[in-house]
């Protein structure tokens, strides 16, 4: 049975651009994930709901709301749907709350970015495209891009088999890629979010090499890479859940990871710069775009 939960908003605005993903506002239509990505840090959250979904049924009416009196007041911004949960689980093809989210988006003409792991966003691409030409940029980014849509798909790492372990039931990374051709066939602007690579797994310069390859060959428009984040010590946050897996399937890397993670949730920062000057040597190497501005 669907679980139903009735919401008081679904638009937040962020007290400051990300300079990533460039989303001045999110959405997220449902709680919860059924993707199961071990290092998800939502899954031990609120937002996780204890690896529950929930559909927030009354999101399009209060976006309609939302977005009428933003639109009024000319408070235009990028939309970013997906930053806490997949907006296109395989429920939500039933569901079609995301596609009614994108066609109250495209309405008032707001620009987008679409996170996600999956190919069902294919089935959206004529609201994306009509959102991509519609949409109104705000004043600080108008003449920086020309683009009024966005769809960036995450890939940690690319081996089947690993990837079967680690996103258990999302899409596959090749699947993901094929849709990056299927868009950009259709002129959309989508890319890949390299987030987070895998320390020891995916990181190092020759896996990032072929990541960003294949990202160029699928015809991504833009590449970024992220490190992994650890949260929390109950049972379900991503750090418990992170280590489960690693003393599993990799317990010779345990030492390592106790030595990155033992003291903080995120890798020293000059493994951080490291990790982000050679994905963005790799970008310029195979001439793709590192991050979208
Ligand atoms: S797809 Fe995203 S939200 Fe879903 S489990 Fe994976 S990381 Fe979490």
């Amino acid at each position: 049975m669907i679980e139903k939960v009735r919401v008081k908003s679904v638009l937040n605005r962020h007290r400051k651009r990300d300079e990533w993903f460039l989303d001045d506002y999110s959405v997220n239509p449902y709680y919860g994930c059924s993707f199961g990505c071990v290092y998800c840090y939502v899954r031990g959250s609120r937002y996780g709901k204890g690896g529950r979904v929930q559909i927030k049924v009354n999101s399009p009416e209060l976006l309609e709301k939302q977005l009428r009196r933003r639109a009024y007041r000319e408070e235009y911004g990028v939309i970013a749907v997906g930053t806490s949960t997949e907006p296109y689980m395989s429920l939500e093809d039933e569901v079609r709350l995301t596609r009614k989210i994108l066609g109250i988006i495209a309405r008032y003409r707001f620009p987008v970015h679409i996170l996600t792991k999956s190919t069902l966003v294919l089935r959206d691409a004529d609201l994306i495209a009509q959102i991509d030409c519609r949409a109104v940029l705000p004043d600080d980014l108008e003449g920086r891009i020309d683009r009024g849509a966005f769809v960036t798909f995450s890939i940690s790492v690319m081996d089947e088999r690993m990837v079967r372990v680690v996103e258990p039931n999302a899409p596959l990374p090749e699947e993901r890629l094929r849709a990056v051709t299927e868009l950009a066939e259709s002129e959309i602007f989508a890319g890949i979010a390299f987030i987070p690579v895998l320390p020891f797994i995916s990181d190092s310069p020759e896996k990032l090499d072929w990541m960003i390859w294949k990202a160029k060959e699928s015809g991504a428009k833009f590449c970024f890479a992220g490190a992994l984040t650890l949260y929390g010590n109950n049972p379900d946050d991503c750090r418990q859940t992170y280590f489960r897996f690693i003393r599993k399937y990799h317990p010779d890397l345990l030492p390592e990871y106790l030595k990155m993670y033992g003291r903080s949730y995120q890798p020293s920062a000059s493994y951080r710069k490291l990790l982000d000057r050679t994905a963005r040597e790799m970008c310029m190497k195979h001439g793709i775009r590192y991050r979208i501005l």
